[in-house]
């Protein structure tokens, strides 16, 4: 069975295509600038790159782009459409009411719709994807993958906030926690790569990138994470600010004269990494890089960073009693060996010891042997992790 995984944003569309045999990538592609003037579309498939410049007025335009790059004799992946079985989309929220990956209907969109509130960037994207795909591709069967969906097992006292109850009775103000699949399908590899059912293991993960997110994994079930009702809580990431006291929102539209609407858009553009290091980059490599060479803007937003996850790491131990590994995953997770070093200083007393010749040379295990607890590297592939689900939930019907 072959697979077609896509994520739809407002104005671009990422796909893979995945032959579920072997789980091979077939073609790999993005459409980008849909309904903005200059709109094209980039495929790699077998080493060959294919690349059209063309008006793509909307995600049912991208969707034709998409088939066309596929099937295209030269460079494409596929003699035809009939070769696409099944297509598993990425859908960030799926509030409380979905627990795991869905077939589509029209029951499913009408939920996804009832979300649009609390994910009105990515929601209404999503759901153009998948209604755009559909058009073009009818009949094939379609799954919904939520960001939110591992995260619903967590617990009341992880969940709630500490506002009035009916904020979240009527408004379903609470934790949801996002990058669930990726959370998921780093957990469950990190038990097969240490041999241990993963009923018996306690994890941190920090899945690290553009948007980062750390989670406690206790037996297979994320029980806590620090994203919240948006993914803007919880640690410094690229361009967002991450866990702060709520009343600077009111004191800044009062300092600068702003409403709380463009204050809350400068914690989500201008902060984090960007904002701290006074505007020098959103780029963990350019930080980094400047931090050694000395630059002291990029050394405090590299403490801070550091620290604001390291800080997660001992609360979540404590959370789950106790800790087996500490696992790091994404762009800056699995690629910033100056990254890992910096988060795991000072963390002896929870029973960590870093191997630093092992964290350079990434290798999956880079605690010392004797380390109690572990720490590890472990790629994350939430494109795979879609396109598993799908097989699963077509293969069932
Ligand atoms: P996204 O959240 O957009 O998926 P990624 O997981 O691709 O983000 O992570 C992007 C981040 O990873 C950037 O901050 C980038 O600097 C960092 N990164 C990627 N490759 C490296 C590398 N080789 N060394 C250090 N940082 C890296």
């Amino acid at each position: 069975m072959n697979i077609l995984v896509i994520n739809a944003g407002s104005s671009s569309l990422k796909y893979q295509f995945i032959d579920m045999q072997t789980e091979a990538v077939l073609a790999k592609g993005q459409c980008d600038r849909i309904g903005i003037e200059g709109s094209n579309i980039v495929q790699k498939a077998g080493g060959k790159v294919y690349k059209v410049i063309a008006p793509l007025k909307d995600h049912t335009d991208a969707f034709d782009a998409v088939v066309k790059a596929l099937t295209d004799p030269e460079a494409g992946a596929v003699a035809d459409m009939s070769s696409i079985n099944a297509a598993g989309h990425r859908v960030v929220h799926g509030g409380e009411r979905f627990t795991r990956s869905v077939l589509i209907d029209d029951q499913v969109l009408r939920a996804i719709e009832e979300n649009i509130a609390l994910a009105p960037l990515h929601n209404p994207a999503n759901l153009t994807g998948i209604r755009a795909c559909g058009d073009v591709m009818p009949g094939v069967p379609m799954v919904a993958v939520f960001d939110t969906a591992f995260h619903q097992t967590m617990p009341r006292r992880a969940y709630l906030y500490g506002l009035p109850y009916d904020y979240y009775t009527r408004l379903r103000v609470r934790r949801y926690g996002f990058h669930g699949t990726s959370h998921r399908f780093v957990s469950q590899r990190a038990a097969e790569l240490l041999g241990r059912p993963i009923e018996q293991l306690k994890f941190v993960i920090c899945h690290l990138g553009n948007g980062s997110s750390i989670s406690a994994v206790d037996g297979g079930r994320s029980i806590d994470t620090t994203m919240g009702l948006t993914p803007l809580e919880g640690v410094l990431m690229g361009t967002r600010a991450g866990d702060m006291d709520p009343a600077i929102t009111e004191f800044l539209c009062g300092a600068e004269d702003k409403s709380a609407h463009e204050i809350t858009s400068v914690y989500n553009k201008q902060s984090g990494l960007l904002g701290l290091s006074g505007g020098l980059s959103s780029d963990w490599r350019d930080i980094c890089d400047a931090a050694l060479a000395g630059d002291d803007a990029a050394r405090r937003t590299a403490e801070v960073f550091a620290y604001r996850i390291r800080k997660y790491i001992g609360a979540y131990a404590t959370a789950m009693n106790g800790l087996d590994a500490v696992i790091f995953t994404a762009g800056i997770g699995e690629n910033s060996h100056d990254a890992r070093r910096l988060i795991m200083e000072d963390t002896e007393f929870l029973g960590i010891r870093m191997d630093e010749a092992k964290n350079k040379a990434r290798e999956t295990f880079i605690s010392a042997d004797d380390s109690r607890v572990k720490v590890m590297i472990v790629p994350t592939n939430e494109e795979l992790a879609i396109a598993r689900d799908t097989l699963e939930i077509v293969g069932k019907r």
